[in-house]
């Protein structure tokens, strides 16, 4: 009878994913080639879409939560995407996490892509600690 629950569950289909931002919806609506950077940090290298915008909110938060850095390229970087089970995550769906008004898609297998997730929150989290003041 109740609902189900959006947040977890929901569906990385981007025709009914309203975004705020234009260029979010446009990347994440047709994924390709020029869209993809790669982010990476800790021992995680994942490809992400997103606008350049929301990309860079996305690698600020994460890099709060890791003692190493977070990083983005726009190139597939030259140690490559070491799990197998990311690199076919591609073509699958792929959690899309709302980042503001926009959002970013995790291309990465559901343990890499729910671990980098993991950090963004935990990056938002710390931030919330430290900033006391509204800003
Ligand atoms: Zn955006
Ligand atoms: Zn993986």
């Amino acid at each position: 009878m109740s609902p189900p629950a959006p947040d977890e569950t929901t569906p990385a289909d981007a025709d009914e994913f309203a975004l705020g931002c234009d260029a979010c919806q446009a990347a994440l609506a047709d994924p390709g080639r020029d869209s993809i950077s790669f982010l990476l940090t800790d021992q995680l290298t994942l490809p992400v879409v997103s606008c350049d915008e929301h990309l860079e909110r996305f690698r600020a938060a994460c890099a709060l939560a890791t003692t190493d850095t977070a990083e983005t390229l726009t190139h597939r970087p030259a140690g490559g995407i070491h799990c197998p089970a990311c690199r076919r995550a591609h073509t699958t769906a792929q959690p899309v996490v709302p980042v503001a008004d926009g959002a970013v898609a995790v291309l990465g297998c559901p343990e890499h892509a729910s671990a980098l997730v993991g950090r963004f929150h935990t990056g938002l989290e710390t931030r919330r600690q430290l900033t006391t003041s509204p800003v």
